[in-house]
């Protein structure tokens, strides 16, 4: 069931998106060569802790398998859902890191992809592809258009350069819960879906690859990569959509 959220209810999405951006701000000043996977989920979690939040993604999915950490870092091929640790960022590398805070009841949810050093061009104009593509998706986000609307916007930045559109993964609504109706897939999908009002809130989240956009599943049972090893991108934002247009919701 999709939920309509209200103005009161959306201020306090608003609290947990400020959260996750101030986290995402703080990884990004700590990323250099050299700093842990696990050094950054450390600091992370320390941040929405003492915001008086808790992380979404701690303990999150199959009681025998739970996601592990409070961020996803996701180096290279990796698209999402990589799992924090010890294993050490090198310069070149690119590097997606999702983050996710619960306050007073609501979640933020929220990703970038960070460049460490200096990347090849194909590789920048993937990243800044990926996060235009979120942008179309969310100026697509307003009362009267359609989720498929949403994927449209973002197949339209993204396919001109052939990249690979993930589909096995997609935004999705957001509020109480962190995964809520509707799905909202980053390419046709074939109905234009449901109709937009004020008060839906969603996670627009568009994943790129310069491959294919074929994907598969790691041992550990999280890990996403792409099937043919080619770097990938992730951008995401919670947004609201309102009578006024869209309003990003993980800002500071
Ligand atoms: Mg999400």
């Amino acid at each position: 069931m999709v939920t309509r959220k209200s103005r009161q209810e959306i201020e306090k999405m608003r609290r947990a998106g400020r959260v996750v951006a101030e986290v995402l701000a703080l990884v990004e000043s700590e990323l250099r060569p050299g700093v842990t996977t696990g050094h950054l989920d450390e600091l992370a979690e320390r941040h929405i802790r003492r915001s008086g939040g808790t992380p979404s993604f701690k303990g999150y999915g199959d009681r025998r398998n739970p996601f592990p950490a409070s961020l996803c870092i996701s180096i290279d091929d990796e698209v999402v859902h990589g799992i924090p640790g010890s294993r050490t960022i090198r310069d070149g590398q690119i590097v997606s890191i999702d983050a996710g805070a619960i306050v007073d009841g609501w979640h933020g949810d929220a990703a970038r992809t960070f460049v460490v050093g200096e990347p090849a061009d194909d590789v920048r104009q993937l990243i800044d592809t990926t996060r235009l593509s979120m942008m179309a998706g969310i100026a697509a986000a307003v009362p009267g258009a359609r989720i498929g609307d949403i994927s449209a916007a973002i197949e339209d930045v993204a396919a001109p350069h052939g990249y690979g559109i993930v589909r096995q993964f997609v935004g999705h609504g957001i509020g109480t819960e962190m995964h809520q109706e509707p799905q909202v897939p980053n390419y046709r999908a074939g109905p234009r879906g449901m109709e937009l009002v004020a008060g839906i809130c969603l996670a627009i989240e568009p994943m790129l690859t310069l491959g294919s956009h074929e994907v598969a599943v790691k041992p550990d049972g999280w890990t996403v990569v792409t099937k043919d090893g080619s770097l990938a991108a992730h951008f995401e934002h919670t947004i609201a959509v309102t009578e006024t247009g869209p309003q990003i919701l993980t800002t500071v």
